[in-house]
């Protein structure tokens, strides 16, 4: 059974547990350097979900707890750690920073995110997304809560816009790491961790050693 990592310091992380669970898969909560590698420098999972919350107290925690050298090196290749990234977890994940570019963060997603971009006045609504391709007919309810704007794509060889909302990518994938501006974990569909899953499955052959 596929095991994939939710890192529990902060936001959300019982919902895409949850969900992971409803999809057939097992879940690892991550809270500690230890739970994501073993003594001899093996990674425990198959695959990482970064939630949502608050990206700045995450990039923090990652750092006190010595675990974003880790993770960024457990995603990078030849490891290719596959990654979710909903919301915060895409500000962790993302390149680049409009405003403020200085939180520490992963940094592997080649786009660039613009923070709490939708406005104060609504900070939290919902809309519909879809791509009859990728997620089927039905369109996708997309639940933004003082959500980022994907502002850029710096790299758009590599990053594939699944969805769009205003003319902005809201679901991107670059190879193995995938990223929604929204939160998949708090609607009970599960396409997106679906489609996560599937990424994950293509990835189980590698034997990710770090030392
Ligand atoms: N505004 C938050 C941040 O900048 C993200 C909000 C969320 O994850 N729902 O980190």
């Amino acid at each position: 059974k596929l095991v994939i990592g939710v890192l529990e310091l902060q936001g959300d992380f019982f919902e895409h547990e949850r969900l992971l669970e409803k999809c057939g898969v097992s879940t690892k909560g991550i809270r500690q350097r230890r739970h994501l590698l073993d003594e001899n420098g093996k990674i425990l999972v198959d695959g990482l979900v970064i939630p949502g919350g608050e990206s700045t107290t995450i990039g923090k925690l990652l750092v006190e707890l010595d675990m974003l050298d880790v993770i960024r090196t457990a995603v990078a290749p030849p490891h290719c750690l596959p990654v979710l990234g909903t919301c915060a977890g895409c500000i962790l994940l993302a390149r680049r920073i409009r405003t403020f570019d200085d939180q520490p963060r992963i940094g592997c997603l080649e786009v660039e995110v613009e923070r709490n971009a939708y406005g104060p006045q609504i900070e939290s609504f919902e809309c519909q997304v879809q791509n009859v391709q990728v997620f089927g007919e039905e369109p996708l309810r997309a639940v933004l809560i003082r959500a980022p704007v994907i502002t850029r794509v710096l790299d758009s060889a590599r990053v594939q816009v699944l969805a769009s909302f205003r003319d902005t990518p809201i679901v991107v994938q670059q190879d193995h790491i995938l990223a929604c501006t929204f939160h998949p974990e708090l609607t009970g569909d599960t396409r997106i961790h679906r489609r996560f899953i599937e990424i994950v499955k293509q990835n189980i052959a590698v034997e990710r050693r770090l030392n």
